[in-house]
């Protein structure tokens, strides 16, 4: 997919104020920091569409960019930073859980986990939750450019055997870089695919 426009829409905080469910939806999610702003950037081949976080964990805002004319592609406030008070956490939890569970037009949740990591139980522990509620979502590796391929590929390994303790099959994923591209057209050509159905 060649991305023609990318125009930011609206940034909320409540889930009753984000744009008329008409078209399919593709929604960020990981740890603050984990390189969302950046890979959304680098998808989007626009320097500055999402702001990479100077402050992580502080903004708590779903921010919606229709993309082509014809998606939306939205970012959603990144889960885990240790400096967010615990009812920062609670608000975030409930705030994101109402608009994942209740989004119509969301087809699916990229969910993005740091290649140079061992398994996270926060990062598990929400594939679980889309698990449970029938979210479909992939999973996105990022900073590959970080490590060499066989580390990542470690890491990723790793992380698929522990979903394997509840999934019976692990998601499709992406390993990925926002300084080179990698995994980037893949997931266009995915999200385009979805959109063609
Ligand atoms: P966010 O909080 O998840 O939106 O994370 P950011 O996109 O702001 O990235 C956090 C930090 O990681 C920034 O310093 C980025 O420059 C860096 N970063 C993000 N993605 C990559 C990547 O693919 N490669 C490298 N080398 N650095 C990255």
């Amino acid at each position: 997919m060649v991305i023609k426009s990318a125009e930011f829409i609206c940034s909320n905080t409540k889930t009753d104020k984000l744009p008329n469910p008409t078209l399919p939806e593709y929604a960020f999610i990981g740890r603050s920091n984990v390189g969302k702003s950046s890979l959304i950037n680098a998808l989007t081949q626009r320097k500055h569409l999402a702001k990479t976080s100077q402050t992580p964990g502080k903004t708590q805002l779903i921010n919606h960019f229709l993309i082509n004319g014809d998606w939306y592609l939205v970012d959603l406030p990144g889960y885990g930073y240790a400096k967010t008070s615990r009812t920062n956490r609670a608000e975030w939890g409930k705030f994101i859980k109402k608009y994942l569970f209740t989004r119509e037009n969301l087809q699916c949740v990229f969910v993005l986990v740091d290649s140079r990591l061992t398994p996270q139980k926060i990062d598990l522990d929400f594939c679980c939750l889309l698990g449970e509620k029938g979210i479909p979502f992939q999973l996105i590796f990022t900073k590959a450019d970080k490590l060499s391929r066989v580390k990542s590929e470690h890491n990723i390994g790793l992380f698929c055997q522990s979903l394997m303790q509840w999934f019976e099959e692990t998601p499709p994923y992406y390993l990925t870089s926002a300084e080179t591209r990698l995994g980037c057209d893949e997931i266009l050509t995915l999200i385009n695919e979805v959109n063609l159905k």
